[in-house]
């Protein structure tokens, strides 16, 4: 069984954008600018919105966090999307959902000039996604495309079941999948809560995506013997032994799938760290995509 390592290999991608950051200053040139913006006190949230903006930081990105309070309306926040927009330093920049209730996350997420949406979550860039057009695409999907890439996990032809058909991780996920190139080129089945026959359909599976948010729900008996395994969820649990009061479980049991897998991701450390990799390269994809889109 290969562990594939979403930290050891977000750390590598991070290395080599520095990389990159370093020869555009040296060359003169403008260096990538994301901003977040994040409203309300969500803990998790921040915690999210935090770790994006230190890996900017660490990369030599230039950054900026906007924290709104929970009272912001949706006029406010709109506002401050449309300066967004209009402030040629930002190269890209990302609303941290959810966004408190008040508030439509669809009309806000229109209203991102689709050439700074990082996040890939403008209909825009799911339709050029979807056409195979150049796009920013969903750092989640795009992050365990990456793993698979530099594990050389074989994609082609093998049969890949994604359980969740959420827009930001299942859907994309799928597409990415079956699209004629590599890695990619698998055929897919995507599941979801009305399925009825997952474990029937697990079983056929060279390799499984399970992003449905229920922890450990994926046990050895709905895993055929070599599959590969990857665990996008996270599910924080009270654990009194940690510093923080809880840890986080993925949506797989780890253990008990691990000694039949060939490929598997760990939760942490797994697509976690591959989610912000990819809003990296996404950040610095953004500098072109001004001309691309
Ligand atoms: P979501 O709640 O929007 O979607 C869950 C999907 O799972 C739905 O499509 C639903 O139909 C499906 N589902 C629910 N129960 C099911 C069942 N019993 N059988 C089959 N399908 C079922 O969630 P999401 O936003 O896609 O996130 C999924 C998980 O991934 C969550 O734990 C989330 O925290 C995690 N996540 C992790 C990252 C990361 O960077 N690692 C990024 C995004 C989301």
């Amino acid at each position: 069984m290969v562990l594939l390592d979403g930290k050891e290999t977000s750390k590598k991608i991070q290395e080599e954008l520095k990389e990159k950051v370093d020869q555009l200053k040296k060359e003169g040139k403008k260096i990538p600018h994301l901003a977040a913006i994040i409203v309300g006190d969500n803990g998790a949230s921040l915690t999210y919105v935090n770790a994006k903006v230190k890996a900017c930081e660490k990369v030599g990105f230039e950054s900026t966090l906007i924290k709104l309070s929970e009272s912001t309306t949706e006029e406010q926040l709109m506002k401050r999307v449309k300066s967004m927009n209009e402030n040629p330093d930002i190269d890209g920049y990302i609303v941290q959902l959810p966004l408190p209730k008040h508030i439509n996350e669809t009309k806000i997420t229109m209203a991102i000039d689709p050439a700074k949406d990082v996040d890939g979550f403008h209909p825009e860039n799911v339709g050029r996604m979807a056409l195979g057009m150049p796009c920013f695409l969903p750092a989640t999907p795009a992050g365990i495309m990456e793993l698979l890439k530099r594990y050389e996990v074989p994609t082609e032809g093998k049969h890949c079941v994604v359980i969740g058909r959420s827009h930001i991780v299942g859907s994309p996920m799928a597409m990415l999948m079956w699209r004629n190139e590599l890695p990619g080129n698998a055929t897919v089945t995507i599941t979801h809560s009305r399925t009825q026959n997952l474990k029937e359909l697990c079983l056929q599976a060279d390799i499984i995506v399970a992003a449905l948010g229920k922890a450990e729900f994926l046990t050895a008996e709905m895993v055929k013997e070599g599959a590969a395994i990857i665990d996008v969820g996270i599910t924080r649990v009270e654990d009194t032994s940690k510093k923080s009061g809880y840890r986080l479980l993925g949506d797989v049991k780890f253990d008990e799938v691990a000694a039949k897998a060939s490929f598997i991701t760990p939760v942490p450390g797994g697509v976690g760290p591959m989610t912000i990799a990819s809003l990296m390269i996404n950040t610095l994809k953004a500098i072109e995509m001004k001309e691309l889109i």
